[in-house]
């Protein structure tokens, strides 16, 4: 069996929920060519998420969830997003034959919209949405609603909502424990906390089955503008925290109420992960460092966790023979406008007729 299907006994599911696939998962693992051996680390790794079939982690969380939908027959999908929940949703709907209605944050890239318009879902930008918590703790609450009225689940990419689908985003942990001999380290970047979370249980889930594997170290990495676990997990405390307002521009991770957060502080203090704020401009840089010395393109989100590293390298947090996986979440074309910074100093040459090859092209 392929791709993350072969997961499913280790998964505690409801009776007959399979994933419902559109070949997610088996993602490449890819040891840093440049980036960590220039600062003496010659153990670190990329998890390319960003080859999906929607171009992000949130494929495996669709898979179940659809799954689920449509073993309580449900007839409509219903969900909010940042815009990659929502992409992942819209196409696997598409592929059940059932309609998605998309509450979607304030201030979400157009790529992405655009990519949930082309699968076909409905979508309504909430202003204020996910930047403000009381906004956004109303339009869970109201969604919430008219998910009972319908007979469904709200499909949201936190345990707290979607535990089914959540369970399918485990098989991450799942393939790095098959990939590596050890693990080490995970640099997860975080919004909410749920990819964290289920990062975190799907290692202990593997441990439950293999007893002498080692629980890697589970990192959560998270904006200096949304800080609702990171802080407070670095600081030994025990509780995530809502901010009244998410400034980070990172898409993808603001969340400013506390979703997961709490359970996500406490599972990752558990396997001894801790917690990293990064800049912006951290992660706009490590976006740029990523295309330009390893030949991954990401959106900002997936740069998030090569900034923590590089955070935890200078405090001197890690060791130097450790492995180190950072999650690269989601792909460069989820957002091309967040790409419009690194390519300022590369522009194109346009050429007004072929004859002018050979003073470009000459070497
Ligand atoms: C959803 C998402 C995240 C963060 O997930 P949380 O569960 O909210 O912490 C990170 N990166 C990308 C690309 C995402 O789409």
């Amino acid at each position: 069996m392929k791709g993350i299907s072969k997961y499913t006994p280790l998964l505690n599911l409801p009776q007959g929920i399979a994933p419902f696939s559109l070949g997610e998962g088996n993602t490449p693992l890819i040891k840093s060519r440049q980036i960590g051996p220039e600062l003496g680390f010659p153990n670190l790794y990329f998890k390319l998420e960003s080859s999906n079939p929607s171009g992000s982690y949130k494929d495996r969380f669709a898979a179940f969830a659809i799954a689920d939908v449509l073993a309580n027959k449900g007839k409509i999908c219903l969900a909010t997003s940042s815009g990659n929940t929502g992409a992942a949703l819209a196409a696997y709907a598409a592929a059940a034959g059932i309609p998605c209605k998309i509450a979607i944050v304030d201030g979400a890239p157009e790529g992405k919209l655009k990519q949930m318009r082309a699968y076909g879902a409905s979508l309504y930008v909430i202003k204020e949405f996910g930047k403000n918590s009381e906004v956004s703790e109303r339009v869970f609450d109201k969604l919430g609603e008219v998910a009972i009225e319908n007979n469904t689940r709200l499909q949201v990419s936190a345990f707290k909502y979607s535990p089914i689908g959540m369970t399918g985003v485990q098989t991450i942990s799942f393939e790095l424990a098959e990939d590596l001999e050890h693990v080490g380290n995970v640099f997860v970047p975080s919004g909410g906390g749920g990819l964290a979370l289920a990062i975190a249980r799907g290692f202990q889930t593997w441990k439950c089955q293999h007893a002498n594997f080692e629980v890697p170290k589970v990192h959560c990495v998270q904006p200096e503008g949304n800080d609702t676990i990171a802080g407070n997990l670095r600081k030994g405390l025990e509780e995530a925290q809502a901010v009244t307002n998410a400034t980070t521009k990172v898409s993808g991770l603001q969340v400013a109420n506390v979703i997961d957060g709490t359970e996500t502080l406490r599972e990752c203090k558990a396997t001894g992960g801790n917690g990293f704020l990064v800049s912006d401009e951290e992660t706009f840089e490590c976006q740029r460092l990523l295309a330009i010395k390893e030949g991954i393109y990401t959106e900002p989100a997936g740069a998030v966790a090569l900034a923590g590293w590089m955070k935890a390298v200078a405090a001197g947090e890690v060791d130097k023979d450790a492995n180190a996986v950072c999650i690269v979440s989601g792909s460069g074309f989820k957002d091309p406008d967040a790409v419009e910074e690194l390519i300022v100093h590369n522009p194109v040459s346009y050429l007004s007729s072929y004859k002018e090859m050979d003073q470009y092209f000459a070497v």
